[in-house]
């Protein structure tokens, strides 16, 4: 902590891990020995710089650029890309920290890393966001590359800014390495199913869980947090798998409606015309809108996070436990406090972390980066098919990995045993590098 001050959501990424790791050691003394989990929690590199840009206005606006190149004992640094105003380096460190564990999971050649700005895009015109992206990758392409460096979107970046950093990156290289950034649309080298891979594979993962207790989603009343890409996909997922999505959220309020989100609508609102969550009500008469709002008291069989770390806390935790939801599966990075953790380790239901849940999305980036390295393009559903397995197989390793750690059941324990086993292996054969 007196190495890194202030950065609290790092110290509670890195807590949550240390904390399953004890017995993991014990057995493999080797990892302790060659200072495995001191190096993993330092990052191989860290870069700050300065995103001068002028707004609509003419005025010179300056953010803060940020990439934390974490660890690549498996493959080239991957993790997103976060514009968000709360974006300082604690946060950017915790995202690619997670990056590292939740990458191994995926048993893709992908190492961790994690960057972005504390711009904020809301309110801003499109060529605000086009002058911010391009003096972004200004200073960022010096540092990425497909065997170096590989971002892609987070929260705040998505097609758009990915097409604008693209274009910028293509301007100053002159060269056409569509392997650097992922996220990217069809019509330039991006992949099937990416936009939809972390909400439909935060869905894999919750069904697996059920699967695993004999129980499926048909029929179960989900509360999906959050309206941008993850939750707008997890909702789709939930309801092509026979559940229904009662209620989802934003910053601001939240929407019930006990008929089942309105998909279409959804995505009309918030992917094509970029507008508040609350202006559904004008299209979905009998929907409620509750203005800053709890999503976690509406009840539910089954809860998915999905929108920003730390919103379901202990009495959240209490209220979904005491309403009869059975699973939680984590679709946003560390949504869930650790206090809320306990509460449902205590309460004994099936609680899926992040690393594990949502690992469908970078997953998907690496399908994206095989097939721009082998100038291909698969089909919608070979895609989806390989998504569906890499869920399943990383469902299986937490369930095995948490009954050999002696804490059957237990998804956070084997998530992370079975994450820092993959990097630690890969450290200890790379040697003191
Ligand atoms: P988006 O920017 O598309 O959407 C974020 C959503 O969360 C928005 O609806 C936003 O509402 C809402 N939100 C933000 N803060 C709050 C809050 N305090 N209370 C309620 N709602 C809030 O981001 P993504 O969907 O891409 O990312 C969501 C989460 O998933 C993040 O934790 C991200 O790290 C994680 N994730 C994303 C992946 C991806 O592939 N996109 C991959 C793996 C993890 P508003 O518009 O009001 O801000």
């Amino acid at each position: 902590i007196s190495r890194n001050p202030g950065e609290n959501e790092f110290h509670q990424a890195v807590r949550e891990v240390l904390e399953c790791l004890s017995v993991v050691l014990a057995k493999y003394p080797e990892y302790a020995d060659e200072r495995i989990v001191e190096r993993i929690c330092e990052p191989e590199r860290q870069i700050i710089f300065r995103v001068p840009w002028v707004d609509d206005s003419g005025t010179i606006q300056i953010n803060r650029g940020f990439r934390v190149e974490f660890n690549s004992a498996l493959g080239p640094y991957k993790g997103g890309l976060r514009f968000h105003p709360s974006v300082y380096l604690g946060i950017i460190k915790f995202l690619g920290f997670e990056q590292i564990f939740k990458n191994g999971l995926t048993g893709l050649p992908i190492g961790g890393g994690k960057g972005g700005s504390d711009f904020d895009p809301k309110g801003k015109s499109d060529m605000e966001i086009m002058r911010f992206c391009q003096s972004f990758m200004t200073e960022l392409y010096r540092h990425l590359g497909e065997y170096t460096d590989v971002p892609a979107g987070d929260i705040g970046v998505g097609g758009r800014e990915i097409g604008y950093l693209f274009g910028m990156y293509k301007r100053i290289t002159n060269r056409y390495e569509s392997g650097i950034l992922t996220g990217k649309a069809l019509s330039y080298g991006g992949s099937q199913v990416r936009t939809e891979a972390t909400g439909y594979g935060t869905v894999f993962f919750v069904d697996e869980m059920l699967k695993a207790q004999g129980q499926t989603l048909e029929g179960k009343r989900v509360l999906v947090s959050g309206s941008g890409n993850v939750a707008i996909y997890a909702t789709e997922k939930v309801h092509q798998l026979g559940g229904k999505v009662i209620a989802c959220s934003d910053s601001n309020g939240v929407i019930v409606d006990d008929n089942g989100i309105n998909l279409e609508l959804m995505k009309q609102l918030k992917e094509i015309e970029r507008r508040r969550l609350k202006d559904y009500l004008q299209y979905e008469k009998s929907a409620r809108y509750v203005e800053k709002g709890n999503i976690w008291e509406v009840p539910c069989d089954v809860a998915l996070p999905c929108a920003t770390q730390n919103e379901l806390n202990r009495k959240d935790a209490e209220v979904l436990v005491n309403n009869g939801c059975i699973a939680v599966a984590e679709g946003a990075n560390m949504p869930t406090t650790p206090k809320g953790v306990k509460v449902f380790s205590d309460a004994k239901i099936l609680f899926g972390p992040g690393k594990a849940a949502n690992a469908g999305g970078v997953a998907t980036s690496a399908l994206e980066m095989q097939q721009n390295a082998s100038r291909d393009s698969w089909s919608f559903e070979y895609t989806e098919q390989r998504l569906h397995q890499i869920m399943k197989n990383i469902h299986r390793d937490c369930y095995e990995s948490a009954d050999e750690f002696g804490e059957p059941g237990n998804y956070v324990m084997g998530a992370n045993a079975a994450g820092f086993v993959r990097v630690a292996d890969a450290m200890l054969a790379q040697g003191v590098v």
